[in-house]
């Protein structure tokens, strides 16, 4: 008997075939398209076709309810209102879970990863959006964590969410993207013009990333600036919630350069003293895996 883990975010989604040990026997990875619904129903058919499918864990980057509806996802709005975990189970009569992203990867985190042995520690995923997980006392906190909506500052820019000044629109993957290009259209100067053919609309944070370490000095200073106002928010978290450790996840959390070494020197540098001298901040060692992993651990343990 095999399991599937799927993890549906802004940009990628991705599918692995697990095996009772928790071993990933084959997965893969592409872009979230707009027909999502009808793409994932083929993509679980392909499996199941092929291997028995004992149980589905699914992580959605958004606000889920108990039964597995999609109440609210900002950065994949043709979810929203989505009895996902009821559609699956209804095509293909296999039991599924569907729970948001980042608490299905701090459970795969603390089951399989860095928060082994912690007993309170936040994981924070950093991709299209940022999200987070709570891990207090030897379980996860039940509360949807939205931690890429604290305000930062507070006459910010817009965020998608309506508020002003959330973190999201400074340090995650989109924003990172969209200063770049904003920049660009200014008049700065960046190797980002000669990619794609200068169609700079087509840039990934990635690319933002590998042209930083190549020592584009815009895209390193857009790094930077992002990874400040990260460490600006793990300081008020380890302020707040006092963790033992904080764990760094997502696409964007392996830009370690740069952006998560300037966000983790700007957390301790804000945060107090005696609360942020013994935590430690560490970037995943399951990045691509540890929500299909928790994903699935959740949905056998249910
Ligand atoms: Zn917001």
């Amino acid at each position: 008997m095999f399991y599937l883990g799927i993890d549906i975010g802004g940009t990628n989604i991705k599918i692995a075939l697990i095996s009772k040990d928790y071993e990933i026997i084959k997965w893969k990875k592409f872009p979230t398209p707009n027909n999502l619904l009808e793409v994932i129903i083929d993509e679980i058919q392909e499996f199941v076709n092929e291997n028995p499918i004992g149980t589905i864990g699914v992580g959605v980057a958004g606000i889920v309810s108990k039964e597995g509806t999609v109440i609210e996802s900002p950065n994949i709005p043709s979810l929203n209102k989505v009895p996902l975990a009821s559609i699956l189970q209804d095509k293909f009569s296999i039991e599924t879970v569907v729970e948001n992203d980042a608490t299905v990867a701090t459970i795969g985190e603390a089951n399989f990863g860095e928060g082994r042995g912690f007993h309170r520690f936040i994981l924070l995923t950093l991709g299209t959006g940022i999200g987070g997980g709570f891990y207090y006392n030897g379980r996860i906190l039940d509360i949807p964590m939205e931690v890429g909506h604290m305000t930062i500052n507070y006459q910010g820019k817009l965020c998608s969410c309506g508020n002003l000044g959330c973190l999201e629109v400074y340090a995650s993957g989109r924003a990172i993207k969209e200063s770049l290009i904003e920049k660009i259209e200014n008049g700065e100067s960046s190797q980002a013009s000669s990619l794609y053919e200068g169609s700079i609309y087509k840039i990934t944070p990635e690319d933002i990333y590998n042209l930083a370490l190549d020592g584009d000095n815009l895209a390193r200073q857009i790094l930077k600036e992002a990874g400040k106002c990260l460490g600006a928010a793990m300081a008020s978290l380890i302020n707040i919630f006092a963790p033992e450790r904080i764990i760094l996840t997502g696409g964007l959390s392996k830009a370690k350069n740069i952006y998560l070494e300037t966000a983790i020197i700007e957390a301790k540098k804000r945060s107090l003293e005696g609360l942020s001298s013994g935590i430690s901040i560490v970037q995943s060692n399951l990045i691509d895996v540890g929500s299909l992993l928790g994903a699935v651990f959740l949905v056998r343990n249910k």
